[in-house]
């Protein structure tokens, strides 16, 4: 039985990820199961960032509540991350 070439290990599990065995579909460093673990997940993660960003700092800001500057950059970062894994 010949052994697969190597791609080096999964930065998640640290598994060896073999060419064409374990290997996942964007080739980013994650082995299959870590990857489809990620695309798994990734829904309810994005609702709950959602929830997060309307139960707290978009609460506040309804309530002519200021942000802090940090307040104000992680609302911008989360909005922009929503955004994208939407379109
Ligand atoms: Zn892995």
């Amino acid at each position: 039985m010949s052994k697969g070439l190597s791609l080096g290990h999964c930065r998640t599990c640290s598994s060896e990820i073999v060419n064409s065995v374990n290997d996942g579909v964007f080739r980013d460093g994650e082995c299959e199961a870590c990857e489809y673990h990620r695309y798994q997940t990734q829904p309810r993660l994005l609702e709950a960032l959602d929830e997060l960003l309307c139960q707290t700092v978009d609460m506040d800001l309804a309530h002519g509540i200021a942000l802090t500057e940090g307040e104000e950059q992680a609302r911008a970062k989360a909005l922009a991350a929503i955004a994208e894994a939407r379109a």
